[in-house]
């Protein structure tokens, strides 16, 4: 390995540059060069990538989202389009690729390696923490203390004025931000895609507290809960309990700011071991975590396991702890 590429890909999320920062940094020490592809597989296709160098990461491991930018990538689908710039990798020198998203760019990547024999590592990167095979993925843990803050922020407001509030997390397919922010946030209640059928258990749960003198309820809600987000939910739960309501909707506020410590340092670990990886000619892995450790994970493993159940575990936490 001489000459290797970076890009990120799907969602942005706050981390990634500490792992594109340890990347570069760790392939220098290895004496092999890096270049940065722009905004994702779309940079790849076009053959758009800035060198990369010691100097060039400075100061951007403290900063949110990607410094090469990020995107959805279509064309990718195409086998025809990933020949392409599999061929374009080679003119230019690549010899492998370090792609960190989730699983719809690790599907890419294990299709690029596949069919056109490139050398690939994945690190996990998205906020929403749906990838099989790793217990926290970059952004994760940033995305969870921005919701906190935001929940912490209502606690006060809701505690004063007896108001009800749902608030929206992210979270299309998975609940782990939700659940996590739940637990964390001392939430009345929480509602999940994987669950959705517990919402019964969630009035029940906040009439029982209202008779006890609770004032305030929190009651989080991941975006694609099929009753459709917070909106949705909120006059389910605020007319069977007939209580005023009011909806605060996140959004991408959780996609950015600067990486919280843990996001720091599973990037910076990832980052390192993707490039150890891929010049020790180990392929189709991903850098995950694992009992607390950063361990190299199957690639195929993860692409064909899809996204990992609920932690059914932290749904009865949430239920139990609300009083
Ligand atoms: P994430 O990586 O966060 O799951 P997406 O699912 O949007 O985000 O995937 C990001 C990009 O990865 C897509 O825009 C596309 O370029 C590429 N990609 C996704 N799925 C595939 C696939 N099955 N084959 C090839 N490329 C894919």
């Amino acid at each position: 390995m001489k000459r290797l590429g970076i890009l990120t890909s799907g969602g942005d999320a706050p981390g990634m540059n500490a792992a594109i920062r340890a990347a570069v940094r760790t392939a220098t020490r290895l004496g092999v060069q890096m270049v940065g592809y722009l905004d994702g597989y779309s940079g790849l296709v076009r053959g758009a990538f800035v060198e990369l160098d010691d100097r060039a990461v400075g100061n951007i491991i403290q900063r949110g989202g990607t410094i090469l930018g990020t995107s959805r990538c279509p064309e990718f689908l195409d086998s025809e389009v990933r020949a392409q710039a599999a061929n374009q990798m080679k003119l230019d020198g690549i010899d492998g690729l370090i792609v960190i998203g989730g699983d719809g760019s690790f599907r890419g990547a294990l299709a690029l390696q596949d069919e056109c024999g490139v050398a690939v590592a994945g690190l996990p990167g998205t906020i929403d923490n749906d990838v099989w095979g790793t217990e926290e993925s970059i952004g994760f843990d940033t995305a969870v203390n921005t919701a906190l803050l935001a929940i912490d922020q209502l606690r006060d407001t809701g505690e004063s004025t007896g108001m009800m509030f749902f608030v929206e997390v992210m979270g299309r397919t998975s609940g782990a931000i939700a659940l996590h922010t739940a637990v964390a946030g001392g939430a009345a209640g929480v509602v999940v895609p994987e669950a959705h059928a517990e919402i019964d258990l969630v009035i029940e749960r906040i009439r029982e507290t209202m008779a006890k003198g609770k004032r305030s309820h929190i009651i989080v809600v991941a975006e694609g809960d099929e009753a459709g987000g917070a909106f949705g939910v909120a006059p389910i739960i605020g007319k069977a309990l007939d209580r005023p309501y009011r909806v605060v909707v996140l959004g991408h506020t959780q996609r950015g700011g600067r990486p919280t410590m843990r996001d720091r340092l599973v990037a910076s670990e990832g980052g390192a071991m993707a490039v150890e990886a891929l010049v020790a000619g180990r392929t189709g892995v991903m850098i995950g975590r694992q009992g607390g450790r950063s361990v190299e994970v199957n690639l195929r493993d993860v692409v064909k396991n899809g996204h990992p159940p609920v932690n059914t575990d932290l749904l009865r936490l949430a239920q139990q702890l609300s009083g």
